[in-house]
């Protein structure tokens, strides 16, 4: 699916907060100014959290509460080649089912996840348009 601008990346992650449910895990792979973190946006934007979304590069993961007690648990493990003490974090994240956990970069996690998580893969086409494959 080609998504011409970052407008219809937002678009398309809040269209696809309708099909996604607590319980589930979403991986996003794709390189550095992909538009992962911009689908995450999105995604929070259309599950109703009001707080603006930002890159957890630094604090590797963040945590935003969603209607009815629900979370959004957003890791990016960009700089954490070794994930040490926050593979057990993740566990606990994906072990809750009030959480919708999104990931960017899981491939250190990668044993983490369960073996029936969404993988979103976000490319750049040649003119820079991005292809969303799912
Ligand atoms: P990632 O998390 O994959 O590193 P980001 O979402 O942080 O990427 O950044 C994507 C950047 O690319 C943003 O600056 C955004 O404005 C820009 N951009 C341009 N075109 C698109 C598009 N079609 N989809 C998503 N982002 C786009
Ligand atoms: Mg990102």
């Amino acid at each position: 699916m080609k998504i011409a601008s970052e407008q219809e990346m937002l678009d398309f992650g809040k269209e696809f907060a309708k099909k996604v449910s607590p319980g589930q895990v979403i991986e996003l792979l794709g390189d550095v100014g992909a538009g992962k973190t911009t689908f995450t946006r999105g995604l929070a934007e259309g599950l109703g959290v009001k707080e603006s979304i930002t890159s957890p590069s630094f604090t590797i993961s963040k945590t935003y509460a969603l209607p009815g007690g629900k979370n959004l648990v957003h890791y990016d493990f960009y700089r954490l080649p070794d994930p040490g003490l926050m593979s057990e974090d993740l566990s606990e994240s994906i072990g809750n089912p009030n959480n919708i956990v999104i990931i960017e970069w899981a491939d250190s996690v990668a044993n983490l996840l369960p073996e029936n998580h969404i993988k979103i893969t976000i490319s750049y086409n040649e003119d820079d348009t991005r292809e969303v494959t799912l």
